[in-house]
């Protein structure tokens, strides 16, 4: 029998949606280190050969960047064919995309006398429209790339998903209900999609990694004026019992297992990838 190894990885076609974002780059780089051919596909296209052809010179692989907007049908059949095309079947995907808005973040953590005369920065003051973009992105974005672009696993009966969630699919965090709950969301739909497929041959499992500095939470976890971390920043790295921020790295090794067949009777799980915070209640 063979030694366990990513082995079987080499030469399949993973899609990364939000390929060319901060934490997708770095999975990407880890699928690139194992053979893996792969398509960055983003909302925007001149970032994603960017990022393709650094990644290709970098690791000598195959790396393209594709226009897809996770959120239209018609853009990801158009995305699906050119990949195809380009790279052949595909047999992975990891569902990158995602974000919050900071139109569903409130200013105030709690409400209490010292702001319940401002309901503009509570709960009160968040605007709906925070909701469906947030919900949009992350749930319906990974539902749709979902139903497009496994169509090539289904008919070579192999395939695996990795789902990308978050610590506040469990708990939520302050601030930022819409962007919690659309990860919760994610988390019961990687349970579901992963029984409606278990007889097809494809896995759907889900990583949620803890917490990371990326575009978009800089602005909540960083103060703008000294660089150093913001009391929120602060608070997250006190509660991490390893006592800092990941680096996107850190999310490379539990992706690459969950996609490979290393873990063929793995599906309808969520790693956390959290330096302990889950773990942790504070005292
Ligand atoms: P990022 O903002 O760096 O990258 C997101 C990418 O998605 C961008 O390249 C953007 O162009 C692309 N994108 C946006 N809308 C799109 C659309 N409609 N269609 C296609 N592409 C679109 O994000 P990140 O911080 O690297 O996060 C990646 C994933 O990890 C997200 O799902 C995020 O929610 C999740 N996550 C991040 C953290 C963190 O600490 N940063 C923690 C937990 C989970």
């Amino acid at each position: 029998m063979e030694s366990i190894s990513f082995k079987d990885l080499a030469g399949k076609v993973c899609v990364i949606t939000g390929g060319s974002g901060v934490i997708c780059r770095a999975l990407a780089e880890g699928l690139a280190s194992v053979g893996v051919k792969i398509a960055l596909l983003d909302i925007d296209k001149e970032k994603a050969e960017k990022v393709a052809s650094e990644i290709a010179n970098d690791y000598g692989a195959t790396v393209i960047g594709v226009y897809g907007n996770v959120l239209d049908r018609e853009a990801l059949e158009a995305a699906k064919s050119e990949i195809n095309a380009k790279l052949g079947p595909i047999s992975l995907l990891i569902n990158g995309a995602g974000g919050n808005s900071p139109l569903a973040t409130t200013k105030v953590e709690q409400i209490d006398e010292s702001n319940v005369a401002a309901p503009e920065d509570t709960f009160f003051g968040l605007d709906p429209a925070g909701f469906d973009k947030v919900f949009a992105l992350n749930f319906k974005g990974t539902v749709l790339p979902s139903m497009i672009l496994t169509r090539d696993m289904l008919d070579r009966k192999k395939g695996a998903i990795v789902n990308i969630s978050s610590m506040n699919s469990y708990r939520p965090l302050t601030k930022i209900p819409a962007y919690s709950g659309a990860k919760a969301a994610i988390n019961n739909f990687t349970q579901w999609l992963a029984v409606h497929f278990a007889k097809t041959g494809i896995r759907v499992n889900a990583i949620a990694p803890g917490f990371f500095i990326t575009d978009q939470n800089r602005f909540l976890v960083l103060d703008k004026e000294t660089g150093g971390y913001s009391p929120r920043g602060n608070k997250i790295v006190s509660n991490t019992p390893m006592g800092k921020f990941g680096e996107p790295q850190d999310l490379q090794g539990a992706t690459l297992f969950l996609l490979s067949d290393v873990a063929a009777f793995i599906t309808g799980i969520v790693i956390p990838v959290d330096g302990g915070f889950s773990a942790y209640s504070g005292v």
